[in-house]
């Protein structure tokens, strides 16, 4: 039994269910969603702060119109969206009502979380919808996200919006039990109750079975699980349509697969510098500076560097790369790549003959970057 999770109070938690949750057999799911909608008003009323993540926007268009998926082209994904996310956030607000619970919707992009500014005012009206005792459901701007633009999936926003509240709870609602130990269409497979990080194995292995669910399948599940692990979020994986899943999960019943969250989570600033900021241009570091990175506290210097990639500016964010092309590092550079180009591999006495000394610091300061968790292997 998973006491920890028991009647929760003052907790942030992070609800997402995915498109095929929400609806069946080309319908809109009324009693699924009534009873997420349940279980949800009750975690408020207990005290904590919720937020919704609900798919589903182009399947309801596509409810809406008659359309069958098949048929639709790709253009038609973004109006479809467009009408269907009126419909279900009408569904929604209904629904919520009946239970006297005030919803408002937020409506994301990726590129809103690569500014700051624009990360900070998403958590800022979080935390103020919190405080009005209104539910904020959330869903990606879908009607105008583009194929480079956009999160691919919503557990993966989930997770980002998880990291952001520093939630204590991500509970990912899906048409599968868990994670099991098998293939999930085998009589023999089990839902493995407790993962205590996700490896490598159990990657290769929901790749090689191929499943898949609304979008990405488990192997975008999983990264979305191990992004918000990494964040020091738990999460658990369930199935939305089991019968009172919400309440049982906060009685603290084995429901679904439990993730165990990293003991040392990135900080909020460096969470970030390291999944939701744009990447302008990379810098190739040699070996040895790969080694102070990872193991050290050291900043980048410009005698490291062997490689400038792409144009950037000063404050840019940018990638730092081993010479095999393995992503090490994020951070924010204090140089713009012409200055770089013209300095890369120059150390101190370099710089200092070529009279660059007086304006030369650290090319990334140590405070300004993150080392990337596959780079440490934690
Ligand atoms: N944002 C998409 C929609 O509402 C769903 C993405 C997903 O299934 O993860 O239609």
């Amino acid at each position: 039994m998973r006491t920890e999770l028991k009647n929760p109070t003052r907790r942030r938690i992070v609800i997402k269910a995915g498109s095929h949750v929400l609806s069946d057999h080309g319908q809109f799911a009324h009693p699924v969603v009534e009873g997420l909608a349940d279980g949800m008003v009750r975690l408020i009323r207990q005290g904590n702060d919720v937020v919704f993540v609900a798919s589903g926007a182009v399947i309801a268009g596509k409810i809406f119109t008659g359309m069958d998926r098949a048929l639709y082209p790709d253009h038609i994904k973004r109006p479809l969206a467009a009408i269907g996310q009126a419909a279900l956030i009408t569904e929604c607000g209904h629904i919520f009502g009946r239970l006297d619970q005030p919803v408002g919707q937020i409506l994301v992009g990726r590129d809103d979380f690569h500014h700051r500014e624009r990360y900070l005012e998403i958590k800022n009206t979080l935390r103020a919808l919190f405080r009005m005792n209104i539910l904020p459901i959330l869903n990606e701007n879908d009607s105008v996200a583009t194929e480079d633009s956009s999160f691919g999936d919503n557990d993966n926003l989930a997770a980002q919006l998880a990291g952001m509240l520093d939630a204590d709870l991500l509970v990912l609602l899906s048409t599968v039990d868990g994670l099991y130990d098998g293939n999930p269409g085998h009589p023999g497979s089990r839902v493995i109750p407790l993962v205590n990080g996700i490896t490598e194995g159990h990657l290769s292995e929901a790749r090689y079975k191929g499943e898949h669910l609304a979008s990405g399948g488990m192997p975008a599940k999983l990264a979305a699980i191990d992004k918000a692990s990494h964040f020091g979020v738990p999460v658990i994986l369930a199935n939305g349509r089991a019968s009172r899943v919400l309440a049982r999960i906060f009685q603290g019943d084995d429901v679904g697969t439990y993730f165990q969250p990293r003991t040392n989570p990135l900080r909020q600033r460096k969470r970030w510098l390291a999944y939701s900021t744009h990447v302008k241009g990379s810098l190739v570091v040699d070996d040895g500076t790969c080694a102070a990175l990872t193991r050290g506290r050291a900043s980048l210097l410009s005698s490291g560097i062997v490689e400038v990639r792409e144009h950037f500016g000063v404050r840019d964010v940018i990638s730092i790369v081993s010479q095999s092309g393995e992503e090490i590092a994020r951070g924010l550079t204090n140089y713009d790549w012409n200055t770089l180009q013209q300095i890369a591999g120059l150390n101190s006495a370099q710089l200092q003959a070529r009279q660059w000394s007086e304006k030369i610091d650290e090319v990334v300061h140590r405070d300004n970057m993150v080392v990337l968790p596959a780079a440490t292997g934690v």
